[in-house]
C-alpha cells in the first residue's frame, strides 16, 4: 500500500544573516528564527514523511518539549525522521517540496539542495520554488514558507 503525506512550515525572519534552507547554508541571506535552524523546506518534508507514516508530526517528535533537538539542523531532522519512518517498517518512495518566498532564489542551487536532502533521507527529494505576487507574509518579505508531499510504502504492502 502506497501512502501519501503532506507537510507545511513557515518561519519568520530573525536577527542577522545566515539562512538555513533546503539542507544548504546561505550565509548572505537573512536568518529565519525557530526552535531549530528554521529550515522550512526540511521541516515540511519531515512533516510529510511523518504524515504519510502515521507517526505524528514534527512537534510531537522533535518539539519544544524535546530540548535535545533545539538547534538541530534540517539535515539532522530529515535523517532522524527517515530513520524513524523506516524503523516503523515503511519504505520511503520520494519527497517533493516547494519553497514559497521572495528570497533566496532557489534555481541556481536547486541541484545542491536536492542532493543534500536526498542524501539526508536516503530517497529522492525534488525542490521547486514560487512567489506569491507580493501577497501574504512571504510576499511582504516577513518570512519563508514551504509545502511538501511524501510517498511511503506501508509494511504490509
Ligand atoms: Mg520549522
Amino acid at each position: 500500500m502506497i501512502r501519501t503525506g503532506i507537510g507545511t512550515d513557515t518561519h519568520a525572519y530573525g536577527d542577522g544573516t545566515g539562512l538555513a534552507l533546503a539542507g544548504l547554508s546561505w550565509p548572505d541571506e537573512r536568518a529565519l528564527s525557530g526552535h531549530s535552524d528554521g529550515d522550512v523546506a526540511a521541516h515540511a518534508i519531515c512533516d510529510a514523511l511523518l504524515s504519510a507514516s502515521g507517526l505524528g508530526d514534527l512537534g510531537s517528535n522533535f518539539g519544544v518539549d524535546r530540548p535535545e533537538w533545539k538547534g538541530a539542523s534540517g539535515a539532522a531532522l530529515l535523517a532522524e525522521t527517515a530513520r524513524r519512518v523506516r524503523e516503523a517498517g515503511f519504505q520511503i518512495g520520494n519527497a517533493a517540496v516547494q519553497v514559497i518566498g521572495n528570497r533566496p532564489k532557489i534555481g541556481p542551487r536547486r541541484a545542491d539542495a536536492e542532493a543534500a536532502m536526498s542524501d539526508a533521507i536516503g530517497a529522492p527529494v525534488t525542490v521547486s520554488a514560487t512567489t506569491t505576487d507580493g501577497l501574504g507574509l512571504t510576499g511582504r518579505g516577513e518570512g519563508v514558507a514551504a509545502i511538501a508531499t511524501a510517498l511511503v510504502v506501508a509494511p504490509d504492502a
